[in-house]
């Protein structure tokens, strides 16, 4: 048999073509394709018609070896996915009875009757190997036809990710052929994108005419530049020896602004070393309105070592519940280092923490003056121990870039505080 080397993603949704839902199931299989050597070579947005579907079917199959279709698998009549598939690959459907009792079990641990509608999720196409689904009523759906495939996902990612990895990924590798691609994360703290690319041309550019090649692609967020690297081939070890050092060889060119090179975010690598230093850390926040607690929080078991933080938004709340003098407000005003720094002192001391962190800044549209303009952030760091670090930085950008970009900056002064 031909072996299956390329794909296509139809991301099924009425709702995916306006304004509010996107489409990230694709991102996501893509990821997973790639590291098992598939090439996404199109993909698209359909929304509910059997007709749109069908002809997005037909299309795909003509140009590739696996069409993945991700939704509309629900109980509704606008759930048309399954039609649509077997349509196209001219399959009649049967009622799965294994399936429709599997359905009511499902609904009667939960205390329900399940509703009649809920009997199309039982419908399959002949041939079909049906993909069980531990999180949701939707099956999903494989079907070979001649040397392509066709697999039918549920569209909740939550149902979608588990059902790959169990009942797809597997199948799917075992007919791709040989080649894979590895991939590796290098991620870079508070460093324009250009100053990246400055340093680390020089050394990745060799490295795509060297065997095994290793592409390197830079992608910027507010606050963080990402290198990712990557090389395909046969033989896994000798390409992740290849990134390795590849790899370390660009993360000691590009220095202290590396955080990691494992795929790690910001948030985990700060709460790793805290642990590691049996340090707890409060935070006093004021542009960023709790979004670095969000961050903090965003890992589980946090509570190990953050013991809280305030969002001290008006001048009222820095003094009353963070105790900056009314005094170094007046004088210097909100947005100073002397009142970040008097916020870190404060919620150290008062939520009962080993460090402080402050953040203090316009982030716009309004508020900024011409020796404070829109964007000026002032962080400080009170501890561990007898260790302060207070800074002033000027960040471009539009409201929402000026507070993620200040969630890095904060995060990074407490990974280098805690070096
Ligand atoms: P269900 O049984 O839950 O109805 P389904 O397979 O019919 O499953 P849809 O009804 O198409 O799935 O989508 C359900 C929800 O899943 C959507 O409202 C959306 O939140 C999410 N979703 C669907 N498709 C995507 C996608 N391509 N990317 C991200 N989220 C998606």
């Amino acid at each position: 048999m031909r072996p299956i080397a390329s794909a296509g993603i139809v991301a099924v949704g009425t709702e995916l073509l306006t304004p509010h839902r996107i489409d990230t199931n694709s991102l996501y299989l893509t990821a997973q394709l790639n590291e098992i050597g598939i090439d996404v070579r199109s993909k698209c947005v359909v929304g509910d018609g059997v007709a749109d579907l069908e002809s997005a079917i037909r299309h795909l199959l003509d140009q590739v070896d696996v069409v993945l279709l991700t939704g509309g698998l629900g109980p509704t009549a606008d759930d048309l996915t399954r039609e649509a598939a077997a349509a196209v690959l001219g399959r009649t459907m049967h009622e799965d009875a294994a399936l429709v009792d599997q359905l009511r079990q499902r609904f009667a641990a939960r205390g329900f009757a399940m509703p009649e509608i809920n009997r199309r999720q039982a419908q399959v196409p002949e041939h079909a190997i049906v993909l069980p689904n531990a999180h949701g009523s939707a099956p999903g759906l494989w079907l070979d036809h001649d040397e392509r495939v066709v697999v039918l996902l549920p569209g909740p990612p939550r149902e979608l990710q588990p059902m790959f990895e169990a009942s797809v990924r597997g199948r799917l590798a075992a007919r791709a052929g040989a080649r894979v691609l590895r991939r590796r994360v290098i991620k870079i703290a508070g460093q324009p994108e250009s100053r990246v690319d400055e340093v680390a041309a020089p050394i990745y550019e060799p490295l795509l005419r060297q065997t095994p090649s290793i592409e390197t692609t830079i992608l910027a967020s507010p606050g963080q530049v990402e290198l990712h690297v990557s090389a395909r081939g046969t033989k896994t070890d000798e390409l992740d020896a290849a990134l390795e050092q590849a790899v370390q060889a660009l993360a000691r060119a590009l220095g202290a602004s590396v955080f990691s090179t494992d795929g790690r975010a910001i948030e985990r690598v700060v709460g790793e070393r805290l642990r590691e230093r049996g340090l707890r850390i409060a935070l006093a926040e004021s542009c960023t309105g709790g979004m670095i607690a969000a961050r903090l929080t965003d890992t589980p078991g946090s509570s190990a070592y953050l013991t809280g933080g305030v969002v001290a938004y008006s001048n009222e709340v820095k003094h009353r519940q963070l105790g900056v003098a009314p005094e170094t407000l007046n004088a210097l005003g909100a947005v100073s280092e002397a009142v970040a720094s008097a916020m870190a002192e404060g919620v150290r001391e008062r939520l009962r923490a080993d460090i402080g962190l402050a953040v203090t800044g316009i982030a716009g549209p309004d508020g900024g003056t011409p020796e404070k303009p829109v964007g000026t952030v002032c962080f400080a760091v009170a501890g561990p121990g007898t260790y302060r670090e207070t800074v002033t930085r000027r960040v471009p950008g539009d409201r929402d870039v000026i507070r993620q970009w200040s969630v890095m900056v904060a995060l990074d002064l407490v990974r280098r505080a805690l070096r």
